[in-house]
């Protein structure tokens, strides 16, 4: 019989880490992520013993997935598998991790170096067989590389989804999950209790709330993620032929230099290859002071305004009322970010902010409606896992499973079990 160990991502979002067990006890790890807490030191997920692993998969190259994978392979080196584009993007976030919280972490790029040297990079729809485990990475639609994992362990056939979305961005076409045939579905619950309005609406209003300020004299600050994001922003400019200066600033262009590397992981790569031709990238502090001084958008990390060129920005513009800041993503309680839509300060001196600011929902996880679309499209499920969502979203969409769909729920938190 079956056992899955929720050892982080339970009732809460983020820290993914699912351990799927055979009868004798050898696990299949899917994900091994971090969070960060108010200090901005990284939380692991619950103990596993790398001895006792015939795989880890790791669903995409989101730090809450692969954070803390390194320290899996430091004495024993289980066989690890991604897609090429998340191993390769993975790297780079990383050796980030490693240079911005070093010293709180059990390993260095030598051990990330190691594990990824070993590791075999796998296609959608490809079977592998490891131990008693079969599985295969389907499409998940979230970020370009992203993967939902199909197990198939003693007879029970268990989905895990991971983020996963269902809509077309620039970057990644839905999730092919439609057809699938699991009994059990671990699926993410980020947006369990809310729907997204039209994204093609959102990206149109985001273009023209851009155009204004420009053509108004004013500059755009755009703080991105690096991974996605912040490409997802330069192919909607892009995509409409934005006549005015784009600077992209940060770990952005590697990582868009990755996709590239990567095109049949990326919808609309020509978008991106335009993009990088016609955009200018910030190569050092002279490209950085020549951004801000002259109306255009400026795409930097990191996203919550954290740290990063992003912040530098954000304090040579912010008391320009011709200027903008313009929020993408999703943005944590205690970062500037979050300050900024809240209560127009930043930073502890609470420095007003007197550029134009605005939110802007181009979220990659699926909503409510889409899981509810996605879970009717998936074949002979008979029990739903909610993973990766705060309680009151699970809360929500529980009710919605059960009602509509006449499921089994199940909620489970960090470091329960559920036999499969
Ligand atoms: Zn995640
Ligand atoms: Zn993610």
């Amino acid at each position: 019989m079956a056992k899955i160990r929720v050892l982080g991502s339970g009732r809460e979002v983020g820290r993914a880490a699912i351990l799927v067990e055979d009868g004798r006890g050898r696990g299949l790890l899917l994900d091994y992520g971090v969070n960060f807490d108010d200090q901005d030191n990284p939380i692991f997920p619950g103990h596993v013993r790398p001895r006792d692993l015939d795989g880890v998969v790791l669903t995409h190259s989101h730090l809450d997935h692969v954070g803390a994978a390194p320290s899996l392979f430091i004495s024993v080196m289980p066989p690890l598998y991604g897609t090429p584009l998340t191993l390769d993007v993975s790297r780079l976030l990383l050796y980030d991790m490693i240079k911005l919280n070093g010293p709180m972490l059990p390993f260095d790029e030598y051990s990330v170096d190691e594990m990824l040297a070993k590791a075999t990079s796998i296609s959608y729809g490809e079977e592998v067989n490891t131990g008693s485990f079969t599985f295969k990475l389907l499409d998940s639609g979230h970020i370009p590389g992203s993967a939902s994992v199909l197990v198939e362990v003693d007879g029970s056939r268990i989905l895990y989804t991971s983020d996963v979305n269902n809509i077309y961005t620039k970057l990644v076409a839905p999730a092919k999950l439609e057809g699938v045939e699991a009994e059990t579905v671990i699926i993410e619950s980020t947006y369990g209790d809310s729907n997204h309005p039209p994204r093609r609406e959102t990206e149109e209003r985001f273009y023209q709330s851009v155009r204004e300020v420009v053509e108004a004299g004013g500059t755009v600050l755009v703080p991105a993620f690096s991974v996605s994001r912040g490409q997802e922003v330069m192919a909607i400019l892009a995509e409409r032929g934005f006549e005015y200066p784009v600077w992209v600033d940060g770990m952005i262009r590697q990582v868009t230099e990755l996709y590239l590397a990567h095109p049949r992981y990326i919808y609309r790569p020509s978008l991106l290859e335009s993009a990088i031709i016609d955009f200018r990238m910030v190569r050092g502090w002279q490209d950085r002071r020549r951004a801000y001084k002259k109306p255009g958008v400026i795409i930097a990390s990191s996203g919550m305004i954290k740290g990063g060129p992003s912040l530098y920005y954000l304090k040579k513009m912010a008391t320009n009322e011709r200027n903008a800041v313009f929020l993408v993503s999703y943005q944590a309680p205690g970062t500037n970010g979050r300050q900024i839509i809240e209560r127009g300060t930043y930073g502890e001196e609470e420095i007003p902010v007197k550029a134009r600011v605005e939110w802007f929902d181009l979220s990659s996880h699926i909503d409510q409606n889409g899981i509810i679309e996605v879970l009717r499209g998936i074949r002979g499920v008979e029990r739903v896992v909610l993973v990766h969502g705060d309680p009151q979203a699970q809360e929500a969409l529980s009710t919605r499973i059960r009602e509509e769909l006449g499921l089994d729920v199940e909620t489970p938190g960090s470091g329960d079990f559920i036999e499969a």
